[in-house]
């Protein structure tokens, strides 16, 4: 089963517009000939406009890094899937463990997002991952279990088409602690056999699962080498245009 390899880079609460416009200027013609991976920046809100402008006509795509469930409404300080669409964003980060760890996400939100999301014709790319006590008390399956299961529920297999699922231990994230490619390779062959489980085998063979978690060029192309490691999700080392567009060599080879 072929999955094309998407790589996308969060760029959290970093970057101005100014900034992130001379982010994609460098890095657009350093990826210009990457034809095997989707290659994806998420920069914050009010700089989606300016990097969207500046990266049309160009092999990188830009996706937000939230999206309220509600179409409009009394919910200060939230956008909506139809702004981010309006906007051109092709992809939304959904549950990152931030928000979950910050600002009270829940399994329930997390599908509340994704449906909307789907609904507007965005692309979720919804986080999963376990904490490090969950990780140490043999609780990863359970928690992973449960993330996909409550984050995906009422989705039909059509829409899994426009899904991704990041799989990001929690532990790793921001730490310079990498699983293994045999640990992430195991924990995302399991998050696959759910999917197959929620929705037929076919449609867990079409889902791309990242990994995200300290991945830099050193170690991109040995992860996305394994069988269920189809791309990553992306911090620190998307920051800068060089690391990232090393990241992405690397990992398709
Ligand atoms: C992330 O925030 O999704 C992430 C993986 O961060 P880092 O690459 O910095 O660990």
């Amino acid at each position: 089963m072929s999955r094309k390899v998407i790589i996308a880079g969060n760029w959290k609460m970093n970057k101005t517009a100014t900034e992130g416009k001379a982010l994609v200027e460098e890095l657009i013609p350093m990826v210009s000939d990457v034809t095997a991976c989707e290659v994806v920046v998420c920069p914050t809100f009010t700089s989606l406009a300016t990097v969207v402008e500046a990266c049309k006509g160009t092999n990188v795509k830009v996706g937000a890094q939230n999206v309220h469930w509600a179409e409009s409404g009394a919910f200060t300080g939230e956008i909506s899937a139809e702004m981010l669409k309006e906007v051109g964003v092709e992809y939304v980060i959904i549950g990152h463990s931030e928000r979950r760890q910050y600002f009270g996400e829940t399994d329930a939100t997390v599908n509340q997002r994704t449906k909307a999301a789907l609904a507007a014709g965005l692309k979720p790319i919804v986080c999963i991952g376990e904490l490090l006590e969950e990780r140490e008390g043999e609780k990863t399956e359970e928690v992973l279990d449960r993330q996909v299961r409550e984050g995906l529920v009422d989705l039909t297999e059509a829409d899994l088409d426009n899904v991704v699922i990041a799989y990001e231990p929690v532990w790793a994230i921001g730490t310079g602690k990498t699983a293994t490619p045999e640990m992430a390779q195991d924990t995302q062959a399991f998050v696959r056999s759910v999917v197959a489980d929620m929705f037929g085998q076919s449609a867990a063979d079409k889902m791309r699962i990242q990994y995200g978690g300290s991945m830099k060029p050193e170690n991109s192309g040995e992860l996305v080498a394994q069988e269920d490691i189809d791309g990553g999700l992306i911090g620190g080392a998307a920051l800068k245009a060089d690391s990232f567009a090393q990241l992405i060599k690397n990992a398709i080879g």
